[in-house]
């Protein structure tokens, strides 16, 4: 009964509409109070951030772009065998698997045993950063970085190939194709017995580069003596994805 009363008074109050009546301080203070939020907020912590000029850091395991690394003498770890495609909700992984082929005139070795990556790619219009990929790997070669601008306004460029992906060459390391180090099984590579590139690696390098480039001076000068001087050098018209930094100035900071 109490409360149907209370209740009846508070209606009442309602129903005629009478304004309440403000204390003289209020009033006097009633124009510049809008100005006590700009005050309060002038001694607070300043949380704008400088980006780009001043980038900030992210969490050391931050999801950011994706890295495909390399065993200490520079072959691939990726084995080619899609396990990552197969675990991303949003197909965003294409990969194509090719044998190492070792024999003489073969297309030669990239990773330690029988299969490599030949295609590679990730979609960043697809990929939700959500990391079943790098977990999926059985090799550890697919990992991600803290890189994470990958805005553009091309979506062709959005299309990260196995060449923008694959880790820099570091110091002891060679660029494949190459054979696997001397004695060594491609067990011996995940058991950490390959610290760099042997001598008999560096040589067989070095006498392929020497080889490729006596046959592109070959062709560069038959195609000069057919008069056909505007043909393109390999590798001339190769298409070169220049806004997005390359996987060397992304390796800092990488997940491992
Ligand atoms: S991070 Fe997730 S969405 Fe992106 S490629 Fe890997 S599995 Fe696919
Ligand atoms: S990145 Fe890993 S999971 Fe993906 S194809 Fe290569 S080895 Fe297989």
């Amino acid at each position: 009964m109490a409360d149907d009363s209370v209740s009846k008074d508070v209606r009442k109050a309602s129903a005629s509409g009478a304004p309440k009546k403000k204390s003289a301080l209020s009033e006097l203070f009633a124009p510049v109070a809008g100005f006590g939020v700009s005050f309060s907020t002038m001694f607070r912590k300043v949380a704008t951030e400088e980006y780009p000029e001043k980038p900030r850091p992210t969490a050391p395991r931050f999801h950011g772009r994706h890295q495909l690394n390399r065993h200490p003498d520079g072959l691939e770890k990726c084995v080619g065998c899609e396990l990552c495609a197969w675990a991303c909700p949003a197909d965003a992984i294409l990969v194509e698997g090719a044998d190492n082929d070792d024999t003489p005139g073969g297309a030669g070795r990239f990773s330690p045993g029988e299969r490599y990556g030949r295609v590679y790619q990730i979609n960043y219009l697809r990929c939700i950063f959500c990391g079943l990929c790098i977990e999926a790997c059985p090799t550890r070669a697919l990992t991600m970085t803290n890189f994470y601008e990958l805005a553009d306004n091309d979506r062709g460029k959005l299309i990260f190939t196995k060449d923008q992906l694959l880790a820099p060459l570091q110091e002891g390391m060679l660029p494949p194709p190459f054979p696997m180090a001397d004695g060594m099984e491609e067990r011996d590579y995940y058991q950490g017995k390959v610290t760099a590139a042997t001598d008999s690696q560096r040589t067989y390098v070095d006498a392929r580069d020497a080889s490729e480039d006596a046959e592109a001076h070959a062709a560069a000068h038959d195609s000069d003596a057919s008069g056909n001087v505007g043909a393109a050098l390999p590798g001339e018209h190769d298409v070169v994805h220049a806004t997005h930094p390359t996987a060397a100035a992304t390796r800092e900071g990488a997940n491992p």
